[in-house]
């Protein structure tokens, strides 16, 4: 290679495309892979650094930032300043603790996001050894020839050597949003970046068109890389959960600080208490009733969520769409791909003059063409026949040679074996007309070698027609394939046997109906003569062509998908089909997978004829909206989002970005999908599957439901903890347990407790409830009832155990070990009933269903074991080891609390109270133990 200092800026705009080419000892076929990778050793991966992360100490900081950890720690200096040093050391050690908990949850949850990211790496299509290959955009280097397209983020800084109408975005690098033509034309040395015409550069995004460029600078080196070296920020960890809990933190704080003000002041004026012991009370208030653990084990449960998904191949690209898939009700997404397998395969093709149909399956080019028998009824029966009968003679069949040529030409795709594996790099909808050639013993390169492509008009959804300019047989000609009613307007005659016939439109819509009710996907494919020298130019493509035929292309729905509509409809989510393909075909299809609505399929245009208003009238009884386009994806968006659903949609185009945005949870194809889509999209799918998003809503339902019982868990601890110190300074009494012994209960047993439920698998009716209402409050009124409920019960038995220790002539040490083993007691029960908010969880499965629940009630017996026995923490907590009596009364009060609250539920269920919660069922419960 030329040598050049590395840094030395080279003036690639101002080079020709051989000059450039000749530079980097490079050709239009691109480079080898044994020299790729010498020069990947040699320039470094192809990406920019990445931001450096929060520093720890400012991460470390943060978690102080809050106004809960603000009172512990005023809690804790007073509690120094009045004397009691050991209970400030605790209080600022559990502040330390959770600020730790805190720091290192939050560290792990963002590196599992990182990591999640990463999987979402871009990739390229590149030439090597003269094949095309996808690459990550990581491996590319100087010399590589990368091809591109509308939709596509440019890998890195590329000379254009071939451009077809190629526009970019170049707002990262320029600021200017307007999209910028480019050329392979060399410009001016002195020419400013946004007059760079001969270049693309990385970062920038393909709006239109496609072209061919040659890397010239990667990683740091390219225009975007010199500009800013950190252009990807970590994604702070915040859901509309977490902030609702900051919100209710700041009102709990400030109700705290007035409750212990005002009992405080009680204790002193009315029962003329000291004021230092009364402040020691308050501060034991304010520990008791704040849920020190209660972020962290959110968090995690976020966290676990995300990482559920990402192995689940749902990729969530912002947090907050974990949370919002749970509520989901309307499902807008594409067909082919995503609920079809996308492996098309040519089964028909129609001529003017009669069908012939194809044998074979997948891309494998194994398989013949033989003559539709009029006769025969159903396709088994075809089948059959066509089996028996001989495979065509293509020379007797030149309108048939014709257009397996013309569709091998106007095409792109590219058949090739790995193994015994047979597949196509590039569109599956072309790639079956390869196949369907190769079938008849037309082989593409040989084909493409001998009629050279001139110019190409590429496909794109919205004219719905690819055109490709060829020389064949010494003139030049067009030709055009596409959706077959969009070919029919342009078309005017048609090949019969050779000669161009009058169009009869009528009887090639029948045509076209027929196909499609057979669930195939209609190609039409037609010619015109063109004179030398011409370009391609779309008023002129779309008049005066002759039809050459039609084929019909058998798209199998996934399985899995079919299982996924079943499952959606049972869970109240409705899927609805948007599909740039024939209504025909798509209701076909719909049908197949088990859609509800499939009558009545409306097309873009219908949509175009309809106001805002008659759209919203309609959009919730059509399940199939076929012939569509992006723009129409956003309106539907909005009509049913102005009827109150709350939608996911799929997309995998550059104009599919602003529905994706509009919709609640935009859905981006990692397969199929250009890079605008998923940057545009909440979440990527792998395997661009839809059983995948109905999978992802399950785990968000999950999450939900899991972190909703882990709420209802925590709180009725600090209720009663806060009940029990309240009564006694309002009573001028003792208190029960101390502000110390409360923080451990906190932090150690209900923390770890807890947790567990976060663990906890879907309960089994999970997916025959409704989507949840996105705008319920994290704490509706059955729980708050459940919190109070169980709050008032084992401050009952708390307080029970403790006088009547005191009662028998026990140390106060002693009532207080048993008040707080008490309360750990309580919780372990309470555990087990919070499993099922409301079936049933006395059985085998809720009560032994559950690993984590079983080794976190055994850890908290031993740690409450060590805590009542040893006497470090004896003397530490000032509390006094328990006999066999009280350890038979504390028993006996947990299983009533456990047998009170599965009564409570008992009476939920058999009285139908909890409205909103579908679980509230007998059959819930019931199915449980299935
Ligand atoms: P979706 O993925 O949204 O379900 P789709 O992939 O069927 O829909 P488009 O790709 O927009 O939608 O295709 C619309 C129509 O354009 C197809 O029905 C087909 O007739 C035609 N078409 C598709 N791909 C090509 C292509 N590569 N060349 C020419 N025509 C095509």
């Amino acid at each position: 290679m030329t040598d050049r200092p590395k840094n030395e800026p080279v003036d690639w705009h101002a080079l020709s495309t051989d000059e450039a080419l000749e530079r980097l000892e490079s050709h239009a076929d691109g480079i080898g892979s044994t020299e790729a990778k010498c020069r990947l050793d040699e320039y470094g991966p192809n990406q920019l650094e990445q931001a450096a992360a929060r520093p720890w100490w400012k991460r470390l900081l943060d978690q102080f930032n809050n106004i809960l950890m603000l009172i512990l720690i005023v809690a804790a200096v007073a509690s120094q300043f009045l004397g009691h040093s050991l209970d400030a050391a605790v209080i600022l050690a559990v502040v330390v603790i959770i600020a730790l908990i805190g720091f290192f949850q939050e560290g792990k949850a963002e590196r599992a996001l990182d990591s999640i990211r990463t999987m979402l790496s871009p990739k390229a299509t590149v030439l090597r050894d003269g094949k095309r290959a996808t690459l990550d955009a990581k491996a590319l280097v100087p010399g590589d020839i990368v091809l591109i397209e509308s939709g596509a983020r440019v890998p890195a800084d590329l000379r254009l050597i071939k451009s077809q109408r190629l526009r970019t975005q170049e707002a990262p690098l320029t600021g200017e949003s307007e999209p910028v033509e480019k050329s392979t034309d060399a410009v001016d040395k002195d020419a400013a970046l946004a007059e760079r015409s001969a270049m693309a550069h990385a970062g920038t995004l393909v709006v239109q068109g496609n072209a061919r460029g040659l890397v010239v600078e990667t990683g740091g080196s390219t225009q975007i890389g010199r500009i800013s070296e950190m252009l990807q920020g970590v994604e702070k960890l915040k859901t509309p959960l977490l902030a609702q809990l900051d919100r209710a933190g700041n009102v709990l704080a400030a109700f705290i600080v007035g409750l212990a003000t005002f009992s405080a002041a009680f204790g002193i004026f009315v029962h003329g208490k000291a004021a230092s012991e009364m402040f020691m009370a308050a501060v034991a208030l304010a520990v008791a009733a704040i849920p020190q653990g209660l972020p962290a084990i959110v968090t995690i449960g976020l966290a676990i969520g995300v990482q559920a998904m990402a192995h689940r191949n749902a990729i969530i690209r912002r947090l907050p769409a974990v949370e919002t898939l749970g509520s989901i009700s309307t499902i807008f997404t594409d067909k082919t791909g995503t609920l079809t397998r996308n492996e098309m395969t040519a089964r028909a093709i129609r001529l003017e003059a009669r069908e012939v149909r194809l044998s074979g399956v997948g891309f494998s080019p194994e398989g013949s063409l033989h003559e539709a028998c009029e006769e025969a009824e159903g396709e088994a029966e075809h089948e059959a026949r066509e089996e028996k009968g001989d495979a065509l003679d293509l020379a007797e069949y030149p309108d048939l040679e014709r257009l397996l040529v013309a569709g091998v030409l106007c095409n792109e795709a590219e058949l090739s074996r790995e193994d015994d594996h047979w597949h196509i790099e590039g569109d599956p909808t072309e790639g079956a007309l390869v196949v369907a050639a190769a079938k008849a013993g037309l082989e593409a390169s040989t084909l493409r070698d001998s009629h050279r492509c001139l110019d190409t008009l590429p496909f794109e959804s919205e004219y719905r027609y690819m055109a490709t300019l060829h020389e064949v047989d010494g003139e030049t000609r067009v030709l055009v394939k596409g959706a077959p009613d969009r070919l029919l307007e342009m078309c005017d005659r048609v090949r019969r046997n050779g000669e161009e016939v009058a169009l009869d439109t009528e009887a090639w819509e029948a045509h076209i109906k027929e196909l499609s009710a057979r669930g195939l996907r209609v190609l039409a494919i037609a010619e015109k003569s063109a004179g030398k020298g011409q370009q391609l130019d779309r008023d002129d493509v779309e008049q005066g062509l002759v039809l050459l035929g039609m084929t019909g292309l058998l798209d199998p729905p996934r399985e899995a998908a079919i299982e996924a509509v079943k499952q959606c409809l049972d869970a109240g989510i409705r899927p609805v089909m948007i599909t740039g393909d024939h209504p025909e075909t798509a209701r076909a299809i719909a049908e197949k997978l088990g859609f509800s609505h499939t009558e009545k399929a409306l097309t873009g245009r219908d949509i175009e004829d309809m106001s805002d208003e008659e759209l919203q009238a309609c959009v919730r009884d059509v399940d199939v909206f076929a012939r569509a386009a992006p723009e129409h994806k956003l309106r539907l968006v909005k009509a049913m989002q102005a009827q109150g659903g709350i939608c996911a949609m799929t997309g995998d185009g550059v104009n599919d970005g602003p529905a994706l945005k509009r919709a609640d949870v935009g859905v981006a194809m990692g397969i199929q999908g250009t890079e605008a889509a998923k940057e545009a999209a909440e979440m990527v799918l792998a395997d661009d599957n839809f059983a995948t998003i109905e999978k992802a809503i399950e785990e968000g339902r999950k999450v939900y439901d899991n972190i909703r019982k882990t709420i209802t868990f925590l709180l009725p601890t600090n209720g009663a903890e806060s009940l029990a110190v309240l009564l006694a300074m309002l009573g001028g009494m003792t208190l029960p347990i101390t502000g110390l012994q409360i923080l451990w209960v906190n932090m150690v047993t209900a923390v770890t407790l807890g947790m567990a439920l976060v663990f906890e698998s879907p309960e089994a009716d999970l997916m025959q409830r409704k989507p949840r209402a996105p705008d319920a409050p994290l704490l509706n009124l059955f729980m708050l009832w459940r919190v109070i409920f169980v709050s008032v019960v084992l401050v009952a038995a708390v307080s029970g155990i403790f006088f009547w220790i005191l009662d028998q002539g026990g140390s106060l040490e002693l009532a207080r070990a048993g008040a707080v083993n008490m309360l750990v007691m309580g919780e372990i029960a309470y555990l087990l009933n919070s499993r099922f908010l409301v079936g049933r969880s006395l059985s085998r499965l809720g009560l032994f269903g559950s690993r984590p629940v079983l080794i976190a009630i055994g850890l908290v017996v031993l740690i409450q074991l060590a805590w009542t026995y040893l006497p470090f923490t004896q003397a530490l907590f000032e509390a006094e080891g328990l006999g066999l009596l009280h350890w038979g009364l504390i028993l006996g009060a947990g299983l009533g609390l456990f047998l009170a609250v599965e009564l409570e539920k008992w009476l939920l269920r058999r009285f139908h109270l909890v409205a909103d919660e579908r679980a509230a069922s007998n059959a819930s419960a019931e199915h449980q133990q299935a």
